[in-house]
C-alpha cells in the first residue's frame, strides 16, 4: 500500500519504552517513513505521533526525564496521536493512578489493567467502522485499560463487552488493544488517512 505519497514527513513513534518498534514495522509496511522520538527535537517535522503501548507508569517518569512533556502537548495541538493500551492511558484527562500523569489530549479517565493482569490478556474480535466488509479485528488485550467519564468531544468508535477500546477525538485515536501485533495493518492505515490532506 502507497501512503508514502501522501504523507508529507515522518510518522514518529515515542520510543522511550514498549513496544514501539512493532509500530514502526507496521507503519513501514503501509510505505510510511517512521521516527524514533526521545527527545523534542525528534518530533520536528513530524506528522504524526504514536505513543506505544508497555508500562504507562515509567513511560510518564520517562516522559518528565526527557523533557517531552510540554513538546509532546504542543505538538499534539497541531498533529494527530494514536495511542494504544499504556499509550492510551498516557494521553487520558485522569488515570485511576496517581503515579502516571497523563498528557490531557483525549477526554476521558484511564483504569489501569482494567482486564486483570497478564496471565487474563485475551484476543477478541472487534468490529471497527471502517471496514464494513464483515472481518472484525483480532484484537490483542495485554492488561488493558478502561475508560470512564468521556466528554462529549470522544467519539466512541468500536466497543468490547460494553467497553469502549476505540476512542476518536479530533484526529487523535486511543485504543484498549494492540493493532502493532500481527500483520493487520488496517488500524494504523485508518489513523493514516484521517490526518492525510
Ligand atoms: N497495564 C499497562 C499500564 O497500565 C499497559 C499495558 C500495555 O500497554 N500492554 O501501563
Amino acid at each position: 500500500m502507497g501512503y508514502a505519497r501522501m504523507v508529507e514527513g515522518p510518522v514518529g513513534v515515542l520510543a522511550l519504552q514498549g513496544s514501539f518498534v512493532k509500530h514502526a514495522e507496521i507503519l513501514c509496511s503501509l510505505g510510511v517513513q517512521t521516527r524514533q522520538v526521545r527527545l523534542p527535537e525528534d518530533l520536528q517535522n513530524c506528522v504524526g505521533l504514536v505513543i506505544p503501548g508497555g508500562e504507562s507508569t515509567t513511560m510518564s517518569h520517562l516522559i518528565d526525564d526527557f523533557a517531552l512533556r510540554e513538546p509532546l502537548i504542543a505538538f499534539s495541538r497541531q498533529r494527530p496521536v494514536l495511542g494504544t493500551c499504556a499509550g492510551r492511558i498516557i494521553m487520558a484527562r485522569d488515570v485511576d493512578d496517581p503515579r502516571v500523569i497523563p498528557l490531557g489530549i483525549l477526554s476521558c479517565k484511564a483504569l489501569r489493567n482494567y482486564y486483570g493482569r497478564q496471565i487474563n490478556s485475551f484476543t477478541a474480535p472487534v468490529r471497527v467502522p471502517f471496514d464494513c466488509s464483515s472481518r472484525p479485528l483480532d484484537a490483542v488485550f495485554i492488561r488493558a485499560p478502561g475508560v470512564v467519564e468521556c466528554g462529549p468531544e470522544v467519539e466512541i468508535l468500536a466497543t468490547h463487552r460494553d467497553q469502549a477500546v476505540m476512542l476518536g477525538q479530533g484526529h487523535h485515536l486511543g485504543l484498549a488493544f494492540h493493532p502493532e501485533l500481527g500483520s493487520d495493518p488496517r488500524v494504523h492505515a485508518y489513523w493514516l488517512k484521517g490526518f492525510m490532506p
